[in-house]
């Protein structure tokens, strides 16, 4: 079960040569996730190769360098003649202003695109083995962040005691109790219960988009394995970062503290710092004890489960 996160666009509100602006693709297994959708995006996604196959793209709120890519990719859509339904989940009020933007050159696309205004709490798409969640931020418009929690995977698989204490030679046994069903071996029944622990809990993703540093992030990131964040300024600039709410790299950092997250990603880096960002990462750093990284556009994390299944 891969999951792998793309950093299309990690700019703040100004492009710059090496930063677009912002956008997220994430593939869960084959499910592609758009988040945000900066102008540009659809090129950094043929750039970066991630694919088009989208059919929810999240959005956090209505500043063009958020959504102002959105256009753009549908109409490519449109000239491809794309056919299936596309979801964008957008903050609550903000339903007509994704309308426009998306008929603003006068022309409605063929295929059905499907507005769906969330608040944060709302789950926001369920499938099978995890949900996509909305949740509170604070920035200067209507404005949501996004959780992508997975359900509890099986418990983990005690290869020795498989092996030594009931002699199951390792094969399709394993597999079979590790699934939850009983095997016979040697005349006995072994009982999954007796080699597998407990459940343990599935991966987590966060991404903020624009916000101050919240409560409410910190406890939706509670445990994340990563929290994308916004750290647009640094230390010294705290005070811009409050006048136009959103968070230096030190603030993201006690947010991911206290979340107790194992990798923080600082991104929306202000054009401030495009000669070097090593600020922010050093504030971050200073407050955070788990990784730091700084985004890059083309940028790619695999979400690994800490403690990984092998027979
Ligand atoms: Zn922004
Ligand atoms: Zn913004």
């Amino acid at each position: 079960m891969t999951m792998r996160v793309t950093f299309l666009g990690t700019s703040g509100a100004v492009p710059t040569t090496q930063r677009n602006t912002s956008s997220i693709f994430v593939n869960r297994d084959g499910d592609y996730l758009l988040f945000d959708c900066g102008e540009g995006t659809q090129r950094q996604m043929m750039r970066y190769g991630t694919g088009f196959a989208i059919d929810h793209l999240f959005v956090t709120h209505l500043h063009g360098d958020h959504v102002l890519g959105i256009p753009g990719l549908l109409q490519t859509w449109d000239f491809n003649e794309r056919e299936r339904p596309i979801a964008v989940h957008t903050p609550a009020g903000t339903r007509g202003n994704i309308k426009q933007l998306i008929q603003a050159n006068g022309t409605t696309p063929s295929f059905p695109v499907r507005i769906n205004e969330v608040s944060a709490g709302d789950v926001v798409l369920d499938r099978p083995e995890y949900e996509i969640r909305a949740i509170e931020t604070a920035h200067r418009c209507a404005s949501v962040g996004y959780v992508l929690d997975e359900d509890d995977r099986k418990g983990k698989f005690d290869r020795e005691k498989a092996e030594e204490k009931f002699g199951i030679p390792p094969g399709p046994k394993y597999s079979k109790l590790h699934r939850g069903e009983p095997v016979e071996h040697e005349g006995e029944t072994i009982q999954p219960e007796a080699v597998v622990g407990p459940p343990r809990p599935g991966r987590r993703f966060v991404y903020t988009g624009d916000t101050l540093p919240k409560e409410s992030v910190i406890e939706a990131s509670e445990g994340a394995d990563l929290l994308v964040h916004d750290a647009t300024f640094a230390e010294d600039r705290k005070e811009r970062a409050k006048a136009t709410a959103h968070s230096t790299a030190r603030e993201a950092a006690d947010v991911a503290r206290q979340a107790g997250a194992s990798t923080l990603a600082l991104t929306h880096i202000s054009t401030r710092y495009a000669a070097s960002a090593d600020q922010l990462v050093d504030e971050a750093r200073d407050a955070f004890d788990g990784e730091v990284v700084l985004a890059e556009d083309g940028m790619e994390r695999r979400v690994e489960f800490p403690d990984a299944d092998e027979y």
